[in-house]
């Protein structure tokens, strides 16, 4: 039996300083998804196929598939038929238990199939905090673009941690060297690329259906100074009685501090994110012009904005997500 309950939120992260160097934020994937795979039962997430350029669902059986989960990935990404075989691989499979774990329309998509299907007792759902995902042919076509230029991508991040978890790096590599993506992380973060569907997403908000939701404790060095780690902090929302068992489950994995929902506020836990006043001229700059066009005059920063970028980091005022 799922019951809804009182909002409970935790700060938290991995206690094993390497999984948690190599997670977007504090590492809450990775906590989740141990507890399910130690024990044989399944965990299902979004990779990255370097083949077609697509982030695919997938069923996970083992750690270095996991492994393969990790990593936010700045693009929708396509569940496919993800609910159907989750559906069979518990039908196969009695005895055992499954993890999903999606943004917030796709687990929320699969909390409700659950429900139809019969099998809610047998699933564990986590969504993701979501800025909005932007289209992925725009993405497709920006690999592309890179590799006819440069060569095969052989790696993809959007949250390398080198210079800390407040200022993530995002770059692929190609022949072996690093190719930043500052162009594309622009583009993601000024609002004209993301799904029409993000700008009305109804799941900005603390207050949902899954059992869990994870995202970035964002300005936890202001809110709960004495836990903040410069190498990534996880926010856990948890939302339904299961939710409270599965996070009894990984504690022994963390380092955490009950929080509320006032230390963790961020803008999409409040609103969707606005849709940019420039997203008409960038999508007809785009079927005009193409992909290269629209990177460079969207995705490049004019002199005034690096200034007063420069003067707000300064003032602590600028966060990644
Ligand atoms: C498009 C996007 C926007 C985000 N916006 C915010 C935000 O506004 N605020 C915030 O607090 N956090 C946001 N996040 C979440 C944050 O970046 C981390 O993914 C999250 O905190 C999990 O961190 P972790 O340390 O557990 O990650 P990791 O161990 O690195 O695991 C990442 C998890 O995210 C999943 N994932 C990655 N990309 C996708 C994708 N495209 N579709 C579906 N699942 C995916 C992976 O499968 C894995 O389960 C966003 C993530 C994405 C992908």
């Amino acid at each position: 039996m799922v019951d809804l309950i009182d909002t409970i939120v935790y700060a938290g992260r991995l206690k094993d300083k390497s999984a948690l160097m190599s997670s977007s934020s504090g590492g809450a994937f990775t906590a989740l998804s141990n507890a399910f795979l130690k024990s044989g039962d399944a965990v299902v997430a979004a990779v990255y196929n370097y083949e077609n350029h697509t982030v695919e669902f997938q069923m996970i059986l083992d750690e270095k598939q996991r492994e393969r989960a990790k990593g936010s990935k700045y693009m929708q990404s396509k569940p496919g038929d993800i609910y159907q075989e989750a559906y069979r691989w518990l039908m196969d499979n009695p005895k055992k238990e499954l993890l999903f774990v999606g943004m917030g329309c796709q687990s929320d998509g699969f909390r409700k199939f659950s429900e139809i299907k019969g099998i809610r007792d047998r699933v564990h759902i986590v969504d993701i905090i979501c800025h909005g995902s932007p289209s992925p042919k725009l993405w497709r076509e920006y690999a592309e673009s890179i590799q006819k230029k440069d060569g095969k991508i052989t790696y993809l991040t959007f949250k390398d941690k080198r210079n800390g978890w407040k200022s993530p790096t995002a770059y692929v590599k190609v022949n072996g060297s690093e190719r930043p993506l500052k162009d594309y992380v622009r583009v993601f973060y000024n609002r004209c690329a993301l799904r029409p569907s993000c700008y009305e997403c109804p799941y900005a908000t603390t207050e949902r259906k899954t059992d869990m939701t994870i995202g970035d404790f964002w300005h936890i060095e202001e809110t709960i100074p004495n836990f903040y780690d410069s190498n990534g902090n996880s926010l856990f929302l948890i939302h339904t009685n299961r939710g409270e068992k599965l996070f009894e489950k990984i504690q022994s994995d963390l380092d955490y501090r009950l929080s509320n929902t006032i230390q963790c506020w961020q803008a999409n836990l409040e609103a969707p994110t606005q849709k940019s006043e420039q997203r008409e001229e960038f999508w007809n700059d785009y079927k005009k012009k193409g992909i290269d066009f629209v990177m460079k005059k969207y995705g490049s920063v004019p002199v005034k904005t690096k200034i007063k970028n420069k003067l707000l980091k300064i003032m602590g005022g600028i966060h990644r997500r």
